[in-house]
């Protein structure tokens, strides 16, 4: 198969979330049997400067009344793999990728629809062909559409076009104003096609004109289409549920595995379970706080944000801390929230403390140390913690939902079956109960180790992610 991917961010060029991991990891391992192009922006990042692309094309793109001089530099990987960048300094030569702490840049429409505008005419120009073309979220979502409007050769107008969306709250909304610059036919700008209250809506473009939706987990497809978590796209998403489903992300484990992780103190194994607690030893000294290995270490690493209920965290937050157990929270994001910890930091000096920074390295020496990870999202496309947590024998207790209910399995006693601890309702009580459970289990040391070696032996590599991947792909393919 000959696949066309397209991502507004992709490790290890430019990362501002998990998007920048699936298209860094996904196309280079589909490389390994098909034919894949990977297009993304050019951010002009250390990392891209650093590696050796040529420039194999320039050309203008239209917008509107004005041309806007485009360049496109290619980088081999092997026989199979080509990144290549679309340059356009005025547009992509930016300290960050969507905005900065006033917000999104104003030009973000005209960034976006350069970005999509430009690889449909590069494409065209050099007459390639593709079987597949998988787009991800609003920044390429009418790709689709230009594919299906413009004159391009008869082959790439055959390709299947999938379009994965990774967080429903991102849809790319402009004024209707902007509508005229992208030159579409009038129709179009209708509630049927790209119109949303007014407005232009990117995302929607892609869910009404791809061949295929995708979302980052199987129960994040079916969250969608309700009202609670379909920002407003849910009654569209349900006319389309035909064409909707759900691959899980992949956890990369060469890098978070406590067999190699460099970043930890101590490495272990299912095998080996008791050197886990030389984490936990040498975190507590080095913080001064006294250890006790009846008393569970119980952490959050997380953005700051509504979205990872942090509202519940609080409203739970004084129960919590009636339980012989210590806290760690590491996270930033909305300053109302890190405020807040802060103070809770400082009235309960020896039951929490608030790392209030971005710290990759202490991320992994967390999930090392820590007996219970707390997850109580709101929504959650994917989740990456949950699935680190369970490899680094932490068991989680997470809201069931999104890619946190497809990941984590609720312990059975009986049976002796589950990976963490899971509560449905967005409620405090049912979140304590969940907590409860996990409590009340870890003194029971064999129990305990059973629930951390099946989280343990749980495979969400990329490989199988990926291989989920081509296997649609090869059964859209062949409906065909
Ligand atoms: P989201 O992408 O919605 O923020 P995920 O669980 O998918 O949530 O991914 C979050 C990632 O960010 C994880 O790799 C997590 O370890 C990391 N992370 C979040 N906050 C911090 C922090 N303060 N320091 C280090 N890593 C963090």
């Amino acid at each position: 198969m000959n696949i066309l991917f397209v991502a507004s961010e992709a490790v290890p060029f430019a990362k501002t979330g998990g998007l920048a991991d699936v298209a860094g990891i996904l196309p280079r391992i589909m490389a390994k049997t098909e034919t894949v192009s990977l297009f993304i922006p050019d951010y002009q990042t250390e990392s891209i400067e650093r590696t050796a692309a040529l420039i194999v094309d320039r050309f203008l793109v239209k917008i509107g009344k004005r041309n806007f001089p485009a360049m496109i530099k290619r980088k081999n990987v092997g026989k199979n793999f080509f990144i290549f960048f679309v340059t356009q300094d005025l547009f992509f030569s930016r300290k960050f990728l969507y905005g900065d702490s006033s917000g999104d840049y104003l030009d973000n429409f005209y960034r976006f629809l350069f970005f999509q505008l430009a690889i449909v005419e590069f494409v065209k120009r050099n007459k390639m062909s593709f079987d597949i073309v998988q787009l991800n979220d609003w920044q390429t979502a009418l790709i689709p559409l230009f594919l299906k409007l413009q004159a391009v050769e008869p082959e790439l107008k055959r390709a299947i076009t999938f379009l994965t969306i990774h967080n429903l709250g991102y849809q790319g909304v402009f004024d209707s104003f902007y509508f005229k610059e992208i030159g579409l036919p009038d129709y179009l700008f209708s509630p049927e096609y790209l119109e949303f209250y007014g407005g232009i809506n990117f995302l929607k473009g892609g869910i009404v004109f791809a061949d295929h939706l995708l979302t980052v987990s199987p129960t994040y497809a079916k969250e969608i289409m309700t009202p609670e978590m379909g920002f407003g796209l849910d009654g569209l998403l349900k006319r389309y549920a035909f064409k909707l489903s759900g691959i899980l992300n992949g956890v990369d484990y060469s890098l978070w595995d406590p067999r190699r992780d460099p970043l930890i103190f101590r490495r272990y194994s299912p095998a080996s379970l008791s050197r886990k607690k030389k984490n936990k030893i040498r975190i507590f000294e080095e913080f001064g706080i006294s250890y006790d290995a009846r008393r569970p270490l119980v952490v959050v690493i997380t953005r700051l944000a509504v979205q990872k209920g942090i509202e519940l965290l609080f409203e739970a937050f004084s129960e919590l801390m009636k339980e012989d157990l210590f806290l760690m929270i590491l996270g930033t994001g909305d300053r109302i929230f890190e405020e807040k910890l802060k103070k809770l930091a400082a009235s309960f000096k020896i039951k929490m403390k608030f790392f209030n920074f971005f710290d990759e390295k202490m991320a992994h020496r967390l999930e090392a140390a820590a007996d219970i990870l707390l997850m109580p999202s709101l929504y959650e496309p994917c989740g990456l913690n949950q699935m680190y947590s369970l490899k680094y024998g932490t068991v989680p207790v997470v809201r069931a939902t999104g890619g946190l209910d497809d990941t984590v399995e609720d312990f059975d006693k009986i049976t002796r079956t589950g990976t963490g601890f899971k509560f449905r309702e967005i409620d405090r009580n049912c979140f304590l109960s969940a907590v409860y459970r996990a409590l009340e289990l870890y003194p029971d040391k064999e129990n305990w180790e059973t629930i951390q070696r099946n989280g343990m032996s749980a495979d969400f590599s990329w490989d199988r992610a990926a291989g989920e991947y081509v296997t649609l792909y090869k059964k859209m393919l062949a409906q065909e």
